[in-house]
């Protein structure tokens, strides 16, 4: 099974740890680069990204992690983890980092104050095209949504209703995976699955 890395300096780290075992990897987690350089995989979790991205600096993560994902080490991340993972964040601090390795521009805290956070089923390409497939649960928690996209990222989940219908909140470029809501927080394994096999199929 592949040995996938969960980011450990913030957030919704034990939930991903327990996902991915479900789900059939290797869960280990990453705070040294020394524990980065082992693993095949990287998941980013949900929690405060400008925190996260403060810490990356502090235990001299930031350059290793940058280096790996440049290199095309798979990675997943939820919530914060795609703020992390975006070229472009609308709304953050100017001072915040972040590891440019998709190419999607995201706007923190996107949904307004009257639904900062909520939950809705959602389809998901990929994972819920089949005829009798259930929705997937998504738990949106200050999520940011997709603002915008370049032609060689793939959208996998858009808002199905009310005031966000349509905004982009799951894609896929390569071998990086973004997700604006928490499925580490629901007992649906299905994203960390596609991951995992996403991981299989880069080979590493
Ligand atoms: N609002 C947080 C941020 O900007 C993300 C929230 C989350 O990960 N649940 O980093």
């Amino acid at each position: 099974n592949p040995r996938i890395g969960v980011l450990a300096l913030q957030g919704d780290v034990r939930e991903h740890l327990a996902a991915l075992s479900e789900a059939d990897a290797q869960p280990v987690t990453v705070r040294r680069p020394a524990e980065l350089a082992d693993v095949d995989a990287i998941v980013i979790p949900g929690g405060e990204s400008t925190t996260m991205s403060h810490l990356l600096g502090v235990l001299d993560l930031y350059d290793p992690l940058r280096e790996r994902l440049a290199a095309g080490m798979p990675a997943y991340g939820s919530c914060a983890g795609m703020i992390m993972l975006a070229t472009t964040i609308l709304d953050t601090r100017p001072d915040a980092r972040h590891l440019d390795a998709l190419d999607i521009t995201v706007r923190r805290n996107a949904f307004g104050r009257q639904v900062a956070s909520f939950e809705t089923d959602l389809q998901f390409h990929g994972v819920t095209d089949s005829a009798g497939d259930p929705p997937m649960r998504a738990v949106f928690i200050r999520a940011p949504w997709v603002e915008s996209i370049t032609p060689d990222v793939q959208v996998l989940a858009r808002v199905p209703e009310g005031p966000a219908k349509d905004r982009i909140v799951a894609v896929r470029q390569n071998n990086v995976l973004a997700t604006s809501f928490h499925p580490e927080v629901t007992g649906d394994r299905r994203v960390h699955r596609y991951f995992v096999e996403m991981v299989r199929e880069s080979g590493v």
